[in-house]
């Protein structure tokens, strides 16, 4: 079992001000495989207190000392990747070469994407050809608190500590409580990197302990959150007496839309798509509407591609997917199956129970629903865990209606080989993300929703924007 109690402050591994254990649980196989403190208040302050100091120099730094720390942190990042993927592997069950080629392997490419962005980016400049006597400054804003989720753990890290130490600032970092191999991990490539004491601090912790205190700190500036929405809700509340800034990437609940004109393999990849990461992304399409002629069709095939959907332990080389995360997300995907049937969903694939062979561990059977209506609490509610929700609809119109007919917005999904229609639709589409015929966004566009999806915007030019503040200037020249 793993001692990882201490927290990263001020440069150095310290003990936390006050013992509070937290068994850290192996998704595949029930077990503590080590063992975190929570923070305190005490914990809390002091780590803010380092950021704060560090920021004074840290604020002043150039552009060019900053790209050569963030290049000085590539290097230790990919020397640990093996480390990273296993780390992960172990805490929220990715399978392993799913953890290698994609989890970690998402820390390195971001970092990449960010330092190309940072040599173009111009720090102070001018804010028009016909304004030679203004300038605009992008300054760091100050001590940013980063909270993130236990489902990418390392991307959500990469994605706030890269931006952040891009723009100037100093930060305390609180990664999910569930998944906190990685972030010590982290920590330690950050350590070996050489980053300046204080620059960078990690304290381990859950919501209502070092959330809270970071939400509320009187001396962070920025708070840049991603998780559930009901935690957003919070951090928002929490944070407002201070008038921090708050960035938050929350819940999603993305339709798919596959027009009857649709490539022949948008319902295979869509079904896929839905139970990767064994359903645990924010921007999974999990409600795949689809057009009446081909509907019955369409639920063969996703019952088809269900069926063919391994389930095995993360430790596994392979292409199958792993359990969920904890005996919480477990209870609630089989609340929400069971929900589904009792509701008058159609089961036609997978359901209630651990798929066969697998009696321990957090397995859950990749599972789809037809005969699914908008209002049905598998429409409604982001799961969290490999279930598709499969709704019938008519017109352009409707499936349009019924996309938007969620609280979230976060990635919604269209397939058709009308390229009219698909500029059409995704124009009317409420989310801050569509991807539109089996085609990923590029590495350096921005991730971020809208309505309960949250706010901000992270990676590429804007996910580094977001970390600083704008000053207008005059009298320049
Ligand atoms: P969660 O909200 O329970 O926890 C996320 C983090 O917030 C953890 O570090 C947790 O300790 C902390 N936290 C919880 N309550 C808090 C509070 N009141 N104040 C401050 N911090 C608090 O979410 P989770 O279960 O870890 O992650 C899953 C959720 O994250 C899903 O809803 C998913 O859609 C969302 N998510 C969104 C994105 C995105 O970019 N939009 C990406 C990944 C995950």
């Amino acid at each position: 079992m793993l001692d990882q109690k201490q927290f990263y402050i001020n440069g150095e591994w310290v003990n936390p001000a006050i013992d509070n254990d937290f068994p850290v649980i192996n998704p595949s196989n029930e077990l503590a495989c080590a063992t975190i403190s929570l923070g305190s208040q005490a914990d809390t302050d002091k780590a803010v207190a380092a950021a704060k100091q560090a920021f004074v120099t840290w604020s002043l730094s150039s552009k060019a000392e900053r790209i050569s720390l963030v290049e000085n942190i590539l290097q230790s990042y990919v020397k640990r990747l093996d480390d990273m993927a296993n780390a992960i592997s172990t805490e929220m069950g990715a399978p392993i070469d799913m953890a290698i080629n994609a989890q970690a392997s998402a820390g390195n490419q971001n970092i990449e994407s960010f330092l190309k962005i940072a040599r173009d980016f111009e720090f102070v400049r001018p804010l028009s050809d016909d304004t030679p006597n203004d300038r605009l400054i992008y300054d760091p804003i100050g001590v940013c608190g980063l909270i993130t989720p236990w489902n990418w753990p390392v991307n959500q890290i990469v994605l706030k500590v890269i931006p952040a130490l891009l723009g100037g600032n100093t930060m305390v970092l609180k990664p999910s409580e569930i998944s906190p191999l990685s972030g010590n991990l982290f920590a330690e490539i950050m350590n070996d990197a050489g980053t300046p004491a204080g620059v960078f601090n990690l304290i381990n912790g859950d919501g209502p302990g070092v959330g809270t205190q970071l939400s509320a700190h009187p001396d962070i500036q920025m708070i840049s959150f991603t998780g559930s929405t009901r935690a957003g809700i919070a951090i928002s509340k929490n944070a407002a007496d201070t008038l921090k800034r708050v960035h938050l990437e929350l819940g999603g609940k993305g339709a798919n839309i596959i027009f009857a004109d649709a490539d022949e393999k948008a319902v295979k990849r869509g079904a896929m798509h839905c139970f990767n990461n064994t359903g645990q992304s924010c921007n999974a399409p999990t409600r795949m509407l689809v057009q009446r002629e081909i509907y019955s069709q369409a639920v063969e095939t996703a019952k088809a591609a269900a069926e063919s959907c391994r389930v095995n332990l993360a430790s596994k080389s392979g292409k199958h997917i792993g359990p969920l995360v904890s005996e919480l997300q477990f209870n609630k995907v089989q609340d929400l199956i069971q929900k589904g049937i009792s509701e008058g969903a159609t089961l036609v694939a997978g359901g209630l129970g651990r798929p066969e062979g697998l009696n321990l561990g957090y397995f859950v059977k990749p599972t789809v629903f037809a005969d699914v209506n908008n209002q049905m609490s598998i429409a409604r509610e982001e799961i969290f865990g490999p279930v598709l929700s499969m709704i019938p609809f008519d017109t352009e119109e409707e499936a349009i209606e019924i996309s938007n007919d969620t609280p979230y917005g976060l990635t919604n999904y269209v397939q058709s080989q009308d390229l009219d229609r698909r500029r059409r639709v995704c124009r009317r589409l409420q989310s801050g993300m569509v991807e539109m015929n089996g085609y990923f966004r590029a590495p350096i566009s921005p991730f971020g929703g809208v309505k309960a999806s949250g706010n901000g915007r992270e990676g590429g030019v804007l996910g580094l924007e977001d970390f600083m503040e704008v000053k207008s200037v005059s009298g320049w020249s």
